[in-house]
């Protein structure tokens, strides 16, 4: 297989992002995810510079399919109880990435709270053999959409700059959207599967796909499964069993920091093989193989 290099499209939160400062704001943005079943969830805090620092909880992130609620926690000065019912809450399910290893523990430990119905994508995807399990590897290989995480260890606690909180909202949002796509629910949302945008109704919808040229992925499924079937035999193994695969995606990622958004040919097939990578993508490099 040749050693080719893909330039895959970032991905960006495209809703509403609410940023909440003051306990009086709490009520009006929490409208805004009331009757959510599912709610993307993440916290950011300054990095520990040395052993002795302890930054506390900066942000937590709340976020359904269209709008992301930033509670600038340092702020606020506390925990206030319309949040802390919600992670609290039996009945919205949080979905979280690392949760249960970090921020589930310092919710405990700063705040006394303990988080109720979560669910971790990262242990799910482990369940579903996915690997690597970061965030960002987890979304080009189910969204097919590159994940940027160059301001994860950005100060948290000053003032937040633009990109930090699009690049907040859209941690909490794809977190959710990952974990749709592991475990779809019954009733499809009304997305486009090529650029996870939502739209309110089938009508508009409709008329995206037909403007933009983009699908459902489900429909177009069975052509593409058809294609990668008609690859040779050593690429098909290579696919189906993994050979190499991890491996030559671990090296991607090494070198990610200098071209942040190429992923590998190999890295992207196997995003196909999953069944849940992104339509864009399986254009993208059949348009390149010679079938
Ligand atoms: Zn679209």
């Amino acid at each position: 297989m040749a050693n080719r290099q893909y330039k895959i499209p970032k991905i960006d939160f495209n809703g509403k992002i609410s940023v909440v400062e003051h306990e009086d704001e709490i009520e009006a943005a929490l409208r805004e995810l009331e009757g959510e079943e599912f709610i993307g969830f993440d916290m950011e805090w300054k990095p520990n510079q040395c052993p002795t620092d302890n930054h506390k909880i900066a942000l937590i992130q709340l976020s359904s399919a269209t709008v992301c609620v930033l509670f600038r926690m340092l702020k606020m000065g506390g925990m206030p109880q319309k949040l802390k019912d919600i992670l609290c809450s039996e009945s919205v399910t949080k979905i979280g990435h690392t949760v249960n290893e970090s921020d589930a523990i310092r919710l405990w430990e700063e705040y006394g709270i303990v988080l109720n119905r979560i669910v971790d994508v990262k242990d799910l995807a482990s369940q579903m053999g996915f690997y690597p399990l970061g965030l960002k590897p987890l979304t080009y290989q189910i969204l097919g959409f590159h994940l940027d995480k160059s301001l994860a260890m950005s100060d948290w606690s000053s003032e937040l700059t633009p990109e930090q909180i699009l690049y907040a909202a859209t941690d909490a949002w794809v977190t959710r959207e990952v974990f749709l796509r592991l475990a779809p629910p019954k009733k499809p949302a009304l997305q486009c599967r090529t650029c996870l945008r939502y739209y309110k109704n089938k009508k508009e919808l409709d008329q995206h796909l037909r403007v933009s040229n983009h699908f459902v992925f489900r429909q177009k499924r069975k052509k593409y499964l058809q294609w990668s079937s008609s690859l040779g035999s050593s690429q098909q193994m290579n696919m189906m069993c993994g050979t190499n695969t991890t491996e030559m995606m671990y090296n991607n990622l090494q070198h990610s920091h200098m071209q942040p958004n190429m992923y590998s040919e190999e890295t992207l097939m196997n995003s196909i093989m999953t069944g849940l990578g992104n339509p864009i993508i399986h254009g993208m490099i059949s348009s390149e193989c010679t079938l």
